[in-house]
Formats: C-alpha cells, sequence, structure tokens
C-alpha cells in the first residue's frame, strides 16, 4: 500500500484526508504543529475502529524540521509515495499594516515549506520513477483576495512551484498538481458572521460553503489519477470560475 506523508493534519482539511486515507488501508503519516492534542485524538479515534496512522510533530515552516521529519519517514517507511502539502495559516488585514514579519510568517508556513517538503521526498520519488505531489493552494492564489494579500501571493506561489515542478519531474513520473478550495468549513473561517456565510452561500452557483470532504474527494482523485499534471484544480461551489 502507498504511504502518504500529509503536512497540517492535526485539523480542518488535513485532518479529514488522514483519517480517509488511513481507512482506505494507505499508510498514512500525519504531521502536526502546535495541536498535539488533536493529533493524538485523531490517532487513538482511528485505533479504535481497526485503523492505524502515524503522527509526527514538525513546524512546517522551519526546513530544518521538514527534512528530520521526511528522513524518518524514509527510515522507517523506505518510499514517499505521495506528499500532500496542506499546511497553512490565514490573516486577514490591511495591505498597509502588513508587517515583515507577518510575511515572513506566512511565506514560511505556506510557501517555503511546500517547496522544501517537496524537495525533500523529490530524490526518493525521481529514484522510483514514481510519485504524487498534492499542495493546497486557494481560490485566492488564482484571483486575489483583498485584505488577504500576503495569503494570496503564498498561494500564488504554490500554484507556480506546482506548475514549475510538474514540467521538471513530470519525465520520472511524478504528477505535481494543486487544490485550491474556496470557503471551506474549518476553523481557517470561524471568524466569519451568520451573514457573512449567507452572503457567500448567495455567491455561489451550487449554494452552500465547502465541507472537508469535498477536498478529501479530490485528493483521493488525484492519487488515484495517472495522466494529471501541473493543473490547479478548484473544488469551490462555482464561487470563482475562470
Ligand atoms: P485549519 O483548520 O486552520 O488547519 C490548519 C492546519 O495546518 C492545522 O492542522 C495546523 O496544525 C497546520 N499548521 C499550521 N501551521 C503549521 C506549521 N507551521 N507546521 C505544521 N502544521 C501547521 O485550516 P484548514 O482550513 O484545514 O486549511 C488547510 C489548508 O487549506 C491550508 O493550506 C489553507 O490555506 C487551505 N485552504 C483552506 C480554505 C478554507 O476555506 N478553510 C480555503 C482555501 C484553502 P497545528 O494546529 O497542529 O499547528
Amino acid at each position: 500500500m502507498k504511504t502518504i506523508l500529509i503536512t497540517g493534519a492535526s485539523r480542518g482539511i488535513g485532518r479529514e484526508i488522514a483519517i480517509n486515507l488511513a481507512k482506505e488501508g494507505y499508510k498514512v503519516i500525519a504531521n502536526y504543529n502546535k495541536s498535539e492534542k488533536e493529533a493524538l485524538k485523531l490517532q487513538k479515534e482511528l485505533q479504535s475502529e481497526g485503523f492505524s496512522i502515524e503522527i509526527y510533530k514538525a513546524d512546517v515552516s522551519k526546513t530544518e524540521e521538514i527534512k528530520q521529519m521526511v528522513e524518518y519517514v524514509l527510515n522507517k517507511y523506505k518510499n514517499i509515495d505521495v506528499l500532500i502539502n496542506n499546511a497553512g495559516i490565514s490573516d486577514t488585514k490591511l495591505f498597509t499594516d502588513i508587517t515583515e514579519e507577518d510575511w515572513d510568517k506566512m511565506i514560511n508556513t505556506n510557501l517555503k515549506s511546500a517547496f522544501f517538503a517537496s524537495q525533500s521526498v523529490a530524490s526518493n520519488m525521481i529514484h522510483n520513477k514514481n510519485g504524487c505531489i498534492i499542495n493546497i493552494s486557494s481560490v485566492y492564489g488564482m484571483v486575489g483576495g483583498a485584505c488577504e494579500v500576503h495569503y494570496s501571493v503564498s498561494k500564488a506561489g504554490i500554484d507556480g512551484l506546482t506548475k514549475a515542478l510538474a514540467k521538471e519531474l513530470g519525465p520520472s513520473n511524478i504528477r505535481v498538481n494543486s487544490i485550491a478550495p474556496g470557503a471551506i468549513n474549518t476553523d481557517m473561517n470561524k471568524n466569519l458572521t451568520k451573514e457573512d456565510i449567507e452572503e457567500l452561500k448567495k455567491e455561489t452557483p451550487l449554494g452552500r460553503m465547502g465541507e472537508t470532504k469535498d477536498i478529501y474527494k479530490c485528493v483521493k482523485w488525484l492519487i488515484e489519477d495517472e495522466y494529471t499534471t501541473g493543473q490547479v484544480i478548484s473544488p469551490n461551489g462555482g464561487w470563482v470560475i475562470v
């Protein structure tokens, strides 16, 4: 069975993906950083249902911690077949208020992490002539979001990484794609008011916010697919159509 490393899997979208892939029988290594309690709960819940998952603490904004995590996984499992760069943060601020510190935190967590995690697994995937990298970006990477300029830049950067890497690694049979979700019902959107959510629904042709399972379904399809690479696929209910 394939070995899958997913970053930021203690909560939200990553958690949903990790649970479902573990239930499908994949060997899943679920990274977390601050939410140890949630990560342990996820592991316990799966174990109580007869499934297994490994959890691993690393701050993906720190390249050294990514490298140690990948080394640990490769030593233990020999291969990483699928890397899912999901860990991310958001921040809402006026452009003129964004500090260099805000920028560094955003770029290091959302973009640098995906770059160096991909680089860390690449040699193993190239050697195997097989691999799948899935980067979780955002609709804001495609169309930009006011008051989320640094977040939008980080996600546009992810899509650039996806496209360039797909070209470079395609000849080694490694597929690289982005999933760019619309608004998904997770902690990341807990600051939205009831009115905001109603407005969002009105603007969305399919009439609802996304759920984490909508993103899992897309991930599952990309893992199984064999001919899609360099693409930005956007499950967003039609909220953004480009
Ligand atoms: P979430 O519920 O806030 O969860 C974020 C996850 O990322 C947590 O598991 C968190 O782990 C992890 N994380 C954050 N910083 C980390 C770090 N330095 N090292 C390791 N893990 C870290 O957010 P979400 O909605 O599931 O978002 C997941 C991804 O989808 C993000 O990349 C986000 O940008 C993207 N996305 C979300 C939406 C949306 O509407 N929700 C839309 C478009 C794109 P700990 O708590 O353990 O630190």
